[in-house]
C-alpha cells in the first residue's frame, strides 16, 4: 500500500497528512464493554511503504510499549515517506492483569494469529488485529521481552531464509540475529507467511522500563526506517560485529540438573569462555554447591534472573560465535571494561 492512499481499517480512514489515534474495539469483557487496543495510524504526505511496529502481545512484556510509543509521540514525522501502524499494546487483557497470556483460559495472543472469526476469543482478537492493522502493511517489526523471572541481551529473531525478512532484520542493526521461522501462530511467522515481512526483536525482561535497551530498538526503528526511505534519516547502522544463530540448536540452553538457588555470575549479553563459571546452584545451608560451567566460548544471550530452579529449568542461553566474531567482541568488552 503506498501512502498517497487513505489506510483504511474496519470502522475508518486516515488521509495522507493525517494522524490518528484510536481505540479499537477486539474483543468484549464479561461485561459487555468493548476490549479496544490503543492504536496511531501516521500516514504520510509522501509516498512510501506502510509499516506496523507492535508491542505487549505477551501482556506483562513492557519495553516495546515505549519504543512504539515515542516514535508515534516523540518523534517528528512531518517529514514521513509512508504510513505507520502504532500497536503498543495488543494483549490489552493481559496487560491490564500484568500477565504474559490472556487471562481467559491462559490463552497465547502470540500463538494464535493470524486468528479467526467464530473461533475462539483468542484467535477473533488476534483475527481483529491482524485483518485490520497487520494484513495491509508492507513489513512489521514485533517488540518482546524474556519471559518474566529471565532477561536477554537485545536481539533480533528472523527467518533469514526469507531475503524480505532478511534485509529488515540486517536493517535493524543488531549484533545478534536468531535465525528460524518460527512457530504457527506466531505474529512475525504468520504476517510473514501473509506477505508482511515481520521480525522479533526481543530485548530485556518483562515488567520493565529499561533505558538503555529502549534507545537501542529506537535507533533499530530509525535505521529500518533508512533503509526503506521513510524518513531523511542518517544511515543504517552497522552494529560493529554481527552473528547469525540458528534456532535449532537445543544445547545452547542450559539447564539446571539439580533444584536450588542460583548465583549468577555474568550478566546477558557477556562473553563466557569454555569452562568458565556461569553461575553457583546452592542448597538453602550453602552446604551442597554445583558449579555450571560453560561447555564452549560464546556470548550469554539470556540469562535467569529470578534466581531459583527446579531439575530442568533454563539457566542461561549461551550461543557459539565463530573466531572472527569472538576477537571482536573480546576487544569490543576489554574496552568497556577499561573506560
Ligand atoms: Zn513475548
Amino acid at each position: 500500500m503506498q501512502s498517497d492512499a487513505a489506510f483504511e481499517y474496519d470502522g475508518g480512514r486516515v488521509d495522507p497528512g493525517t494522524r490518528r489515534n484510536l481505540r479499537y474495539a477486539i474483543s468484549e469483557t464479561y461485561l459487555g464493554d468493548p476490549i479496544r487496543i490503543p492504536v496511531t495510524v501516521v500516514n504520510g504526505d509522501r509516498e512510501g511503504p506502510t509499516v506496523f511496529l507492535s508491542a505487549a502481545s505477551h501482556g506483562d512484556e513492557l519495553n516495546g510499549i515505549e519504543v512504539v510509543r515515542e516514535v508515534a509521540h516523540e518523534w517528528d514525522l512531518s517529514d514521513l515517506a509512508g504510513t505507520l501502524v502504532c500497536l503498543p499494546v495488543l494483549n490489552v487483557p493481559g496487560f491490564l492483569a500484568q500477565q504474559r497470556y490472556l487471562p481467559i483460559y491462559d490463552r497465547d495472543l502470540n500463538r494464535s494469529f493470524p486468528g479467526r472469526e467464530g473461533s475462539t476469543s483468542a484467535k477473533r482478537m488476534a483475527a481483529r488485529i491482524f485483518d485490520n492493522f497487520i494484513q495491509p502493511c508492507d513489513f512489521g517489526v514485533d517488540f518482546h521481552t524474556s519471559t518474566r523471572g529471565r532477561t536477554n541481551m537485545l536481539h533480533v529473531r528472523a527467518d533469514m531464509s526469507d531475503d524480505a525478512v532478511a534485509r529488515l532484520a540486517q536493517a535493524f542493526g543488531s549484533n545478534v540475529i536468531i535465525d528460524g521461522e518460527g512457530g504457527d501462530g506466531l505474529l512475525r511467522t504468520e504476517a510473514t507467511r501473509a506477505g508482511v515481512p515481520t521480525v522479533t526483536v526481543e530485548m530485556g525482561e518483562a515488567h520493565r522500563f529499561q533505558r538503555d535497551l529502549i534507545d537501542d530498538a529506537l535507533a533499530g526503528v530509525e535505521s529500518v526506517f533508512a533503509e526503506y526511505g521513510l524518513r531523511e534519516t542518517p544511515v543504517v547502522r552497522w552494529p560493529g560485529w554481527r552473528t547469525v544463530i540458528r534456532d535449532t540448536d537445543e544445547r545452547t540452553w542450559i539447564r539446571a540438573d539439580v533444584g536450588g538457588i542460583v548465583d549468577m555470575h555474568h550478566e546477558s549479553g557477556s562473553l563466557v569462555h569454555a569452562g568458565d563459571r556461569i553461575c553457583t546452584l546452592t542448597d538453602p545451608f550453602k552446604s551442597d554447591s554445583a558449579a555450571v560451567e560453560a561447555p564452549f566460548t560464546g556470548l550469554l544471550v539470556g540469562v535467569l534472573e529470578n534466581p531459583v530452579v527446579y531439575p530442568g529449568n533454563p539457566l542461561c542461553h549461551l550461543v557459539e560465535l565463530d573466531d572472527e566474531v569472538r576477537r571482536v567482541v573480546e576487544r569490543e568488552q576489554a574496552a568497556d571494561t577499561a573506560a
